[in-house]
């Protein structure tokens, strides 16, 4: 199976993304945090990407497709994969789709989590992030058992760069004029389902295995 889950900044994209890689056993390919990992290890794509990254911009469309390119030509994206967070515009998924025909395949489902803005700044601005595994917390809805301490693996928690309230405003700006348009895109190519996000976790992640176990 091979999937893409998109929505706006704070959609909880990488929580749902994280279980449903769990579930199927396949790897997660998320372009925000091989960038975040890039930056924290010191090499020079994190710290190019981080300049845009700390504005709430876009990474450039060659930086973002190279990236990907080299993470689903490794032979463990083989049969499974799920996309987090890319493709972000038109051109990149048009160069995902060249990418996929090159290696003689095609994405099978697109989920589209929704979520109104007041929802999704109150997510964001809330949201604290281990430094070591990216697991996500919410201070009020997901906290941690100890403060600042990641449940998962002991690392660290800590704000997001472009947690900010101005970086999610530019976000949810950039997600209306680039990112929306690929909605259109993917219902053409008639893959895309959509998912309600204003529930609870565990009711998207449900309604999300609903699509994937009927494809
Ligand atoms: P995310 O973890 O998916 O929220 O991504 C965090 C940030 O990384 C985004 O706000 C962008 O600055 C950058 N980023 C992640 N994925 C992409 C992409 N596909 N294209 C351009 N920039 C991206």
């Amino acid at each position: 199976m091979k999937i893409l889950v998109m929505g706006p900044p704070g959609a909880g994209k990488g929580s749902q993304s994280s279980k449903i890689v769990e579930k199927y056993k396949m790897p997660s390919i998320s372009t925000g945090q091989m960038f975040r990992d890039a930056f924290n290890a010191n090499e020079s794509i994190g710290i190019e990407a981080m300049k845009f990254i700390k504005e709430g911009d876009l990474v450039s469309d060659d930086i973002t497709n190279e990236i990907v390119r080299l993470r689903l030509t490794k032979k463990d994206a083989e049969t499974n994969f799920l996309l987090d967070g890319y493709p972000r515009t038109v051109t990149q998924a048009v160069a995902l789709d060249d990418l996929l025909e090159e290696m003689d395949t095609k994405l099978d489902a697109v989920i589209n989590i929704l979520s109104s803005h007041d929802v999704l700044f109150e997510r964001m601005e809330q949201r604290r992030v281990c430094k070591v595994c990216g697991a996500s917390y919410h201070l009020r809805f997901k906290k941690p058992v100890v403060d600042k301490v990641c449940d998962k693996c002991s690392g660290e928690l800590y704000q997001r760069q472009d947690d900010t309230h101005e970086s999610v405003k530019r976000r949810l700006e950039i997600y209306e004029t680039k990112t929306k348009p690929l909605l259109d895109y993917y219902s053409k190519q008639g893959i895309l389902y959509n998912v309600n996000g204003m529930q609870s976790f565990d009711a998207v992640y449900e309604d999300i295995i609903l699509v994937l176990d009927e494809i």
